[in-house]
């Protein structure tokens, strides 16, 4: 089936009601037909529904229709972004291990790999997604997961993929892409062969900036770089929290199952399934919606580039972007909704932010309504003068996230403010 079609209908085969739209399962608990049925459920000689911190059926089709797009084996979804990017981490390390991360993610990302899981004794180590041969340097026994962006928050650089997988395959270490950015649409990271993706499915996957979630896809046939390798020794032995089961022995995508089994049943970041059927709204659009977006952000970038006032334009869809070829490599149909810009200093770029009419001045990305983000003001308002040119977020630089409205309103609105 085309992309289309699965959007609209991937994960959801009518329930006994025969409704057309997914119902939303807002229940906490399902009762077991006896305790035969329930023994077997816990025990996975049969798979159904328990507790909604584990599973529910509104957020079952999210998860399927998600990984149909994603053209994985299976999802899980999460509360957050932020939540999904943990789990697949903890999924794999454990204190004295470590994990490598692409210099250039969200902010989130960095507190979360270099300060938090710090104190729980896992160490981050940072590889600049241009230059990939750095992991070489970087990996060692003790190495469990590779992780990145496809499309980088907010440096906006595109990573690649056949590059980055070569490392890690040669050392058989997970891979695990964050594709919020690029979302399903424009970018299928899975099929270059990376292990997992993960998502804030708060962005563009509801497209209107209506709740926050996450989910973690894995891709086919991972269970074949997990079984018997010695950097995941806690999948191919028996699990003590769970009577003995073997992950690495089950006929299922194991990855995402554990994160369910164990990390959703013990630390319980699970979606309500109300933002499940939120997301499964936003899905049914967003491939007419990805190609809008960057079709809009294509033509602001080209009047942002031509303006005199303008030093400098992030766009992988512009010819003149040093990411414009590897985008054209790994990217259909277009390259998202995000730029930025630079302009001469801090006071001209303030004071753009401030006279925007249709963009708003906030701190998200991927709604439908257009966003402006002065990052030195506020994500990045800690860092020093050097230190924010150091992360590519100089003082003058502005991002947008190019919403749906018309496109000429738009350059109307950043013509105006440029002055
Ligand atoms: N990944 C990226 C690329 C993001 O931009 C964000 C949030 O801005 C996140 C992850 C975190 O997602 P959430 O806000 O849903 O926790």
């Amino acid at each position: 089936m085309h992309e289309q079609t699965l959007a609209i209908h991937a994960g959801y085969d009518k329930d006994t009601q025969r409704t057309m739209a997914v119902p939303i399962y807002q229940t906490t608990a399902y009762e077991f037909r006896n305790t035969d049925h329930a023994a077997n459920l816990f025990a996975l000689k049969e798979l159904g529904n328990i507790y909604t911190r584990l599973m529910n059926p509104t957020t079952d089709v999210f998860e399927k229709r998600f990984a149909a797009l994603e053209g994985g084996a299976a999802a899980v979804g999460t509360a957050s972004g932020m939540a999904a990017i943990f789990y697949a981490i903890a999924n794999v390390a454990e204190a004295g291990d470590n994990i490598i991360v692409a210099k250039q993610v969200y902010g989130g990302t960095t507190t979360l790999t270099g300060h938090t899981l710090k104190r729980f004794g896992i160490e981050a180590r940072y590889f600049d997604v241009k230059n990939p041969a750095q992991l070489e340097d970087l990996i060692d026994e003790k190495t469990k997961i590779i992780l990145f962006e496809s499309i980088t928050n907010p440096s906006i650089d595109v990573a690649d993929l056949d590059a980055i997988v070569v490392i890690a395959n040669k050392y058989n270490i997970l891979t695990c892409v964050d594709n919020t950015v690029a979302t399903p649409i424009l970018c299928k990271p899975l099929e270059y062969g990376c292990d997992l993706t993960v998502h804030s499915a708060s962005k563009y996957t509801t497209g209107q900036g209506l709740a926050i979630g996450g989910i973690i896809v894995e891709r086919e046939n991972l269970a074949e770089k997990i079984k018997g390798n010695a950097r995941y020794a806690h999948f191919n032995e028996p699990d003590e929290s769970y009577h003995g089961l073997v992950y690495s022995d089950l006929p299922l995508p194991l990855f995402t199952l554990r994160v369910r089994l164990a990390l959703l049943r013990d630390l319980g970041a699970a979606p309500s399934p109300f933002n499940s059927w939120l997301y499964i709204q936003g899905i049914e659009t967003l491939p007419l919606r990805m190609r809008q977006h960057s079709s809009s952000a294509l033509a602001v970038a080209k009047f942002l580039e031509k303006h005199p006032k303008v030093k400098k334009v992030n766009y992988p869809g512009l010819q003149s972007d040093p990411n414009y070829e590897v985008g054209q490599k790994y990217f259909k149909g277009g390259h998202s909704g995000l730029l930025s810009f630079e302009v001469e200093d801090l006071a001209t770029a303030k004071r753009i932010a401030d006279s925007m009419e249709i963009f708003s001045l906030v701190v998200n990305i991927g709604d439908s309504k257009s966003i402006i983000t002065h990052p030195a003001s506020t994500t990045h308002q800690q860092l020093s003068k050097q230190e924010l040119v150091d992360a590519g977020v100089p003082e003058g630089l502005i991002r947008l996230s190019i919403g749906l409205e018309d496109t000429q309103d738009l350059i109307d609105d950043l013509t105006k403010a440029l002055g």
